[in-house]
């Protein structure tokens, strides 16, 4: 896609801090790191979201995400790693190009913003409502 940044980077017209390829993904480190060795897992191919990127391209990102998590581990010695993928502008997705983040937290950290929020019990009547109306448009 002309405009794209994560295609631009991907077709080499801009650099990155790569750490991974194969022939369907990317793997390169993000710019602005919420934790030391936050790296972003892209398909080569554009797709905007998890609605539109193809089961290949998606079973690839999540097999890199293994193999990324893993060299994590070993180079950094995390006491985790969160992994987060954003879909749309109303949940802060910035960049409009399929992207898994895996978020490391080292113990020289504080703790990671994203996996810290609180639990709170919910209206079990409204869950069950709203699981079976999920449930009902699975196709
Ligand atoms: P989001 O779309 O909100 O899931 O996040 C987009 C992520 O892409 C942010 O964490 C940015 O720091 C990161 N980002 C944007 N441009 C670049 C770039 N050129 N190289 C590496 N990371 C980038
Ligand atoms: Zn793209």
């Amino acid at each position: 896609m002309e405009d794209c940044i994560f295609c631009k980077i991907v077709k080499g017209e801009l650099p990155c801090f790569k750490v991974y390829e194969d022939e369907r993904v990317l793997a390169f480190e993000d710019i602005n790191p919420i934790s030391k060795g936050h790296t972003l897992i892209i398909p080569k191919n554009h797709a905007e979201n998890l609605w539109q990127i193809s089961p290949d391209d998606l079973t690839a990102i999540h097999l890199a995400s293994k193999k990324v998590a893993t060299a994590i581990k070993q180079a950094l010695n995390p006491l985790g790693v969160a992994t987060l993928q954003l879909n749309g502008k109303g949940v802060n997705q910035l960049v409009m190009h399929y992207h898994l983040h895996l978020v490391p937290r080292s113990d020289d950290e504080p703790e990671l913003s994203i996996t810290a929020w609180e639990l709170e019990q919910g209206d079990m009547e409204a869950i069950r409502a709203t699981g079976e109306k999920i449930s009902a448009a699975l196709v």
